[in-house]
């Protein structure tokens, strides 16, 4: 005879790669970044957006440009029931530029706007890169000036200060030229790097007729001598664009704000105008680009849009979190008051008191359930301020509440809020 099976216990089920379910410090230091944030924008008065987390598929296509590895590689794109295609937002300014157009928002230029979330794309996951991730975005859109370029860069720069990670992230900066410029440079480089083909690494050979500069961001250590020897940009800028990026450095100077020039720092697609720019640190391995962002003239003409000038920026909201907990910054919200019930009995008075107590703006809890001789303990254990005990084994004078550890807490302040509050404590 067999013995009936014992009942299978359902399989649980996994979370999908490249996810995070965030916790405890870096949650702190998530929810950090992102109030830090909030708190600069308004300052510096960009207005908040929320957007959809999905687009028509085009959207991001004709945007970011079939050619970049996010579109070839990273999209997560799917049918709907309809049978459209539609994809999960790779990053914010395809949807945003989107938005100024078909919601007529050009009444609004400049407009000044901030938004956070999450983003999606198909990525090998490793530390500091996954497949749902998290970023800040700020973008002026219908602002040509270099005092915005200036103005944007002072944001980022303020941010990283704020959070007190400044140390050892530098600002990359480029141009990249006006389209004339611009061209010029593309067809140097493209004549520079086919007389070296043959050596280049199969992207970058394949890169060469579809998106030169980016040849020039490899990491293949075969193509890096020859991106170190190519064309640069200043030999073909403009005088006005020229004059655009020494406006741009001379505001950073008068700001205060340190910059290297970065050469090879390319944005690979043709409406990228003038300033490009990173802020990289080297404590974070090899995703060490925290903040990326640059100028997008062309980018809402090529929406079918009128030509408006834009810039704008991302940050990954996970890498600027690790080096926040990295720095040491402590989130744990400080108890100010654990109040005890010593005493079976005692636990209605101890509740009412915290949520009173809460009400005024102290951090409380309450500690109320488990064996009441053990509460005292896990009460100390949370190290709070002040602890606030009831206990009727301790009652003198008619008085069952005791104060206890009258530590860094005014305890003057908790005894004249007590003098209005009105619970059956007999004082
Ligand atoms: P990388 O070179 O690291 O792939 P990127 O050029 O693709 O970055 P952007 O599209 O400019 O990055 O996005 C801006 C910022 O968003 C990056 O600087 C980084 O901090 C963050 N970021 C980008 N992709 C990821 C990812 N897969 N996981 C976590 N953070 C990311
Ligand atoms: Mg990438």
């Amino acid at each position: 005879m067999t013995s009936p099976k014992p009942s299978a216990r359902p399989e649980i089920p996994q979370a999908i790669r490249g996810t995070q379910d965030i916790i405890g410090a870096a949650a702190e230091s998530f929810g950090f970044v992102v109030a830090t944030f909030e708190r600069l924008r308004r300052l510096y008065r960009f207005g908040r957006v929320e957007m959809p987390v999905f687009e028509k598929t085009p959207v991001f296509a004709r945007s970011l440009g079939e050619t970049t590895d996010v579109v070839s590689k990273e999209m997560y794109s799917f049918d709907d029931r309809g049978g459209e295609s539609l994809t999960l937002r790779p990053e914010f300014t395809a949807g945003l530029a989107r938005a100024y157009l078909t919601n007529g928002w050009q009444q609004f230029a400049p407009l000044r706007l901030a938004t956070h979330g999450p983003l999606f794309r198909y990525e090998r996951p490793q530390k500091g890169r996954y497949r749902q991730f998290h970023q800040l975005d700020a973008e002026v859109i219908g602002s040509g000036e270099p005092e915005t370029d200036v103005e944007m860069l002072c944001l980022a720069d303020h941010l990283l200060h704020e959070l007190g990670i400044a140390d050892g992230v530098t600002l990359q900066l480029n141009t990249l030229g006006d389209a004339v410029s611009r061209e010029a440079w593309r067809h140097a480089l493209i004549g520079y790097f086919r007389d070296h083909r043959a050596s280049l690494s199969e992207d970058s050979q394949d890169r060469l007729e579809r998106n030169p500069l980016r040849i020039l961001d490899s990491k293949d250590p075969r193509d890096q001598p020859f991106t170190a020897a190519a064309p640069r940009i200043d030999d073909f800028l403009s005088a006005e664009a020229q004059d655009f990026f020494g406006c741009v450095t001379q505001g950073l100077a008068a700001a205060g704000v340190a910059w290297t020039r970065a050469p090879g720092l390319v944005r690979g697609l043709d409406y990228y105008r003038h300033t490009a720019f990173e802020f990289v640190t080297d404590r974070l391995g090899a995703q060490g680009t925290v903040l990326g962002g640059g100028r997008y003239d062309g980018l809402i003409a090529a929406l079918g849009g009128p030509p408006t000038p834009a810039v704008g920026w991302a940050a990954g909201i996970e890498r600027l979190a690790m080096l926040v907990t990295e720095s040491g910054a402590q989130f744990a919200p400080r108890l100010d008051v654990a109040v005890v019930a010593e005493s079976i009995g005692e636990e209605t008075k101890a509740s009412a008191l915290v949520a009173y107590l809460r009400r005024a703006g102290l951090t409380c809890e309450a500690f109320v359930s488990g064996s009441p001789r053990k509460r005292y303990d896990r009460a100390l254990k949370a190290n709070p301020a002040l602890a606030i005990s009831f206990d009727v084994r301790h009652e003198t004078g008619g008085r069952t509440m005791r104060f206890l550890k009258p530590e860094a807490l005014d305890r003057l302040r908790v005894q004249t809020l007590l003098d209005g509050w009105d619970c059956p404590v007999s004082a």
